[in-house]
C-alpha cells in the first residue's frame, strides 16, 4: 500500500466559475487559475501522485502549457488514475476536505463524489468529501480564497 497527501489553494475572484469536484456551483465569485482551478480535484490529484512519489500536478500538467487552459481538472485526475494503473496501483480510497467560508457546499457533495469516483474509476463509497469553514479566520475565512486537503491510499494490482 502507498499513501499520499495533497494540498491546494486558489484565489477567489470575479468573472470566474466556481468549480469544485467538477460541479459548477452558483456563487458570485470563482477560483482563479490556468485550468478550471478546481481546488478539490487538484488536492486529490496531488495526493495520488504523491502516493507514488511522482511529483505534483504542476510537473505533469504545467500551467505554462496552453493545452491545459481552462481544462476540466477531472480530465487531469482521470489521466493521473491511468498513470497509477500503469505503475501497478489502484485507488483504495480517497478522503478530502474543502475549506471555504461560503457558499454552503452540502447540496453538491454527492455530485462531487460521483464525479471524482468516475474519473478515478472506483465506487463512490471509496471517495469521501467534506467541507468546513474556518470560522471567519485566515484567507479562507475572509473569502480571499479556498483550500482543499486530500489523502489517497493506493494498493498494488499485482498479486
Ligand atoms: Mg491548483
Amino acid at each position: 500500500m502507498r499513501i499520499g497527501i495533497g494540498y491546494d489553494v486558489h484565489r477567489l475572484v470575479e468573472d470566474r466559475l466556481l468549480i469544485l469536484g467538477g460541479v459548477t456551483i452558483p456563487f458570485a465569485l470563482g477560483l482563479l487559475g490556468h485550468s478550471d482551478a478546481d481546488v478539490l480535484t487538484h488536492a486529490i490529484t496531488d495526493a495520488m501522485l504523491g502516493a507514488l512519489a511522482l511529483g505534483d500536478l504542476g510537473k505533469h500538467f504545467p500551467d505554462s502549457d496552453p493545452a491545459y487552459k481552462n481544462i476540466s481538472s477531472l480530465k487531469l485526475l482521470a489521466h493521473t488514475a491511468q498513470l497509477c494503473r500503469q505503475k501497478g496501483y489502484k485507488v483504495a480510497n480517497i478522503d478530502a476536505v474543502i475549506i471555504a467560508e461560503q457558499p454552503k457546499l452540502a447540496p453538491y457533495i454527492m455530485q462531487m463524489r460521483q464525479n471524482i469516483a468516475q474519473a478515478v474509476g472506483v465506487a463512490v463509497d471509496c471517495i469521501g468529501i467534506k467541507a468546513t469553514t474556518t470560522e471567519g479566520l485566515g484567507f479562507c475565512g475572509t473569502g480571499q480564497g479556498m483550500a482543499a486537503k486530500a489523502v489517497a491510499l493506493l494498493t498494488t494490482t499485482k498479486a
